[in-house]
């Protein structure tokens, strides 16, 4: 790998620019027109615009002009991030069609795992545990009405093809199983293109808990231990946490040894995450992303594997316990403290979440022993533009334990300064002072059922 172009933006982009430079790797940037100043371009060795005329999403989302371009500047390889085209099988085939590396996963596992029912599916075969409900598309009213009798409300109505939480709604009897049912298959349609839907029990306060998994080209899988992602707002993620400390050591091992079970039992290849749902003493299979995720570096902090660093090697065709990967044997992994990652956005809690817009006035970040940032576009006197998402900078906060990390994310919390654009850091701090969120006892829904977070 000679030249790896990055078909993203955002801090990702930066994220992905940096690893390549460590390898020795020139880096091409795409932008769209709307980011003609943004800072993931100037990073890169080259940069070019992408998709002109185009809407600014849709430019990121320009497959044939995204291999014009890494085929103009000779690029070798092609690393799509999170979001955009990362999980878009399309695309992959296209980039390995033209004979550049798809830094990522075969196509057979982004079909797979795109879809959530035949996700499901290969999860049953490994002998995984799935959220009870159904493991195929849900035909008609009559079958969904059946299934709410047998197995009783409350139900979730699911996309095979959703994703960022959505394509998902909460029923709690039949009349609004019969109105979701039509709606949500009608809904998945016009937004994902596939109108499948299926059916699971709703539980009722779990934790979310994910498998980091890391797989090279040789067939050897393992896992870097897990995150806790429990802390969302309708159905995103805001705070990750890792190892899950939340869950008892015992429920943590047998949700490794399943997801490294799963992962294998396909024969996976390069960097996805195996995401579960625990409730008291079951954990259940919802979903593979197969690809790098936006909370991928509380990993890194704990286990000091470079997960994106390991993607490129991998895609090179190394062995993860060979040089230069060198990571250790699944046994003598060691996990360092514990890790938490702020998503800081530029959303207003006081006004709904609504993302705000505008130029910075003002930026003072923090810093010190056990802190990091990841930024794109962030400095005083940038530009946050409506266009893309609101993620302004992610701080993780490395400690000896939980209550020490949770210490240094508020001393860092209050070492930012950012005018001219509202931020969600109050409703963050609220949430790192809340004794529930000390306890590492936050489920799914403590952010939905605690609006005074948001004051
Ligand atoms: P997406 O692909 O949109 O991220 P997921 O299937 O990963 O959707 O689920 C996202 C979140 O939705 C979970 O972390 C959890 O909070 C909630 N969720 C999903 N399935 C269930 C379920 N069966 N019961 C309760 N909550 C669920």
């Amino acid at each position: 790998m000679k030249k790896l172009l990055i078909a993203n933006r955002g801090e990702i982009a930066v994220r992905l620019i940096r690893a390549g430079k460590e390898l020795g790797i020139k880096t091409v940037a795409i932008f769209a027109k709307e980011d003609e100043f943004a800072v993931h371009r100037f990073k890169a060795d080259e940069s070019y615009l992408v998709g002109e005329g185009k809407a600014p999403i849709a430019a990121y989302l320009d497959i044939d002009d995204i291999i014009r371009i890494a085929k103009e500047t000779g690029a070798d390889a092609i690393h799509p991030g999170y979001g955009f085209l990362s999980e878009n099988d399309e695309f992959a085939t296209a980039v390995e069609a033209a004979g550049i590396k798809f830094v990522g996963p075969r196509v057979e596992h982004l079909k797979m795992f795109g879809d959530k029912i035949t996700a499901k599916q290969a999860a049953i075969k490994a002998g995984v545990p799935t959220v009870p409900g159904t493991d195929h598309p849900v035909e008609s009213i009559e079958e969904a009405l059946a299934f709410g009798a047998e197995h009783g409300y409350p139900l979730f109505v699911k996309s095979a093809a959703g994703g960022g939480g959505r394509g998902m709604r909460v029923v709690e009897h039949d009349d609004e199983l019969r109105e979701a049912f039509e709606r949500a298959a009608s809904e998945a349609q016009q937004s994902f293109g596939k109108a499948e839907i299926y059916l699971e029990k709703y539980l009722q306060d779990p934790k979310h808990v994910e498998i980091q998994i890391l797989a090279d080209e040789q067939g050897e899988v393992m896992h870097l231990f897990e995150r806790d992602s429990s802390i969302q707002r309708r159905h995103q993620k805001i705070i990750e946490f890792a190892p899950a400390v939340s869950v008892s050591i015992d429920m943590r091992r047998r949700i490794q040894d399943a997801a490294v079970k799963l992962m294998q039992s396909v024969d996976y290849q390069s960097a996805g995450t195996v995401e579960f749902l625990v409730d008291g003493d079951d954990f259940y299979f919802i979903e593979v992303n197969p690809r790098v995720q936006v909370e991928h570096t509380v990993t890194e902090e704990i286990t000091g594997v470079d997960i994106v660093k390991s993607q490129l090697l991998i895609a090179q065709g190394y062995g993860l316990h060979e040089a230069p990967l060198n990571i250790p044997a699944q046994d003598k992994l060691l996990a360092v403290g514990v890790a938490i990652q702020s998503r800081i956005t530029t959303e207003d809690p006081a006004n709904n979440f609504m993302p705000d817009t505008g130029k910075i006035d003002w930026y003072r970040s923090p810093g010190g022993t056990g802190i990091r940032l990841d930024a794109g576009n962030v400095y005083a006197g940038a530009t946050v533009t409506p266009f893309f998402d609101s993620l302004l900078v992610k701080v993780v906060a490395h400690g000896t334990d939980f209550t020490e990390a949770v210490d240094k994310m508020q001393r860092a919390l209050n070492e930012f300064a950012i005018r001219g654009v509202k931020t969600n850091i109050p409703f963050l701090k609220n949430v790192y002072a809340h004794p529930t969120f000390r306890a590492a006892d936050a489920p799914t829904t403590f952010v939905d059922k605690h609006p005074e977070l948001f004051e």
